[in-house]
């Protein structure tokens, strides 16, 4: 049997819903390992519960905890693959970090759940069961980390959460699943176009994400240069563009040589330098901001962070934000 190890982290599949008043809320015992009995049956499983939080409480320390975890297996040798569960509010960021700082052809799954274990309907300990049967597919190898849930496998690149509380609410806009699990198969219609490692030992950057609107002013850009930060992702308008009262915000951030990456709070298309009235992409090139293509804000916030702790080199920056 192939020996995976999961890591159980949190979030609604390890909770439980109150009868009385619906609130939801984790619990001592984590409902997962219940159903250990079961999971046995698939595969030789070592379980890892490095903590037991909500997703609105992970921050980078929880991140790196559990890629030192994975490092620590991987480095011994021996385990097929890796099962995370983990709420799905920042399911997305976790699974990114780890897609981009660890270097391995080991299959990573990445999970969770929209109802907690005992509510009608849960999708808890399906999910969990789907991810186990993927991690120990063969053909999971190679592919980055992978989001499974609802039957869909996505990369952990394109995977967002698009819906509050729907079941299908993890999607890949504008790209789709990679692959659908059956009953009976597990099958991958492509194999992802995966983007360089940045391996990295810490996260010490401080990355902020602004989202512009219409009519949106300097002040808040104006106040950002005057906080201590090391990078800025600006969520533009459509095609990668500005309100012109932004700017002078935007070039005090740039004097202070605060990299600045943008990207559209469109979720489908990439951003370009079309537009040349003020404040179009033209200009915002020109100003020297980096167009990533087609990251969405999180995401790009996860990767600049990353980035900067390899190097200050902003056309390097740039490189990786091309791929
Ligand atoms: N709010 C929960 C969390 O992210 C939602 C979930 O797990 O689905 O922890």
């Amino acid at each position: 049997m192939k020996k995976i190890v999961v890591i159980l982290t949190g979030g609604t599949i390890s909770m439980y819903e109150d009868a009385n008043s619906k609130s939801v809320k984790p619990h001592l015992s984590n409902p997962l390992l219940d159903k250990a009995d079961e999971m046995e049956k698939m595969a030789d499983i070592i379980f890892e519960t490095p903590f037991n939080l909500p997703s609105p409480h992970i921050t980078p320390k929880e991140m790196l905890q559990i890629k030192k975890i994975i490092d620590r297996y991987l480095e011994k040798g021996g385990v097929d693959g890796f099962v995370i569960t983990h709420g799905t509010d920042t399911l997305e960021e976790t699974a990114y970090f780890l897609n981009l700082t660890i270097e391995t052809e080991v299959p990573i799954i990445i999970t969770g759940a929209m109802r907690s274990s005992n509510e009608i309907g849960t999708d808890g300990f399906y999910n969990f069961l789907t991810s186990i049967r993927t991690a120990v597919h063969d053909q999971a190898k190679s592919k980055g980390v992978l989001v499974v849930l609802n039957d869909e496998i996505h990369t952990a690149k394109n995977v967002t959460k698009t819906h509050t509380s729907n079941l299908s609410t993890f999607q890949s806009p504008q790209y789709g699943p990679i692959g659908i699990v059956t009953k009976k198969e597990i099958v991958f219609h492509y194999h992802p176009k995966l983007e360089s490692k940045l391996p990295i030992k810490e996260l010490t950057k401080r990355v902020e994400l602004v989202k512009a609107y219409a009519g949106m002013d300097a002040s808040f850009f104006y106040y950002l240069s005057q906080m201590n930060i090391d990078g800025l992702v600006i969520e533009a308008l459509g095609q990668g563009n500005l309100p012109p009262m932004c700017l002078p915000g935007v070039k005090a951030l740039l004097d202070k040589k605060i990299p600045i990456v943008l990207v559209s709070r469109c979720f489908n298309g990439i951003v370009e330098d079309i537009y040349a009235y003020e404040g179009g992409g033209v200009q915002l090139k020109q100003m020297g901001i980096i167009f990533s293509n087609g990251l969405n804000g999180q995401k790009a916030r996860i990767k600049l962070q990353i980035a900067l702790e390899k190097t200050n080199d902003l056309k390097k920056i740039e490189s990786w934000f091309h791929e």
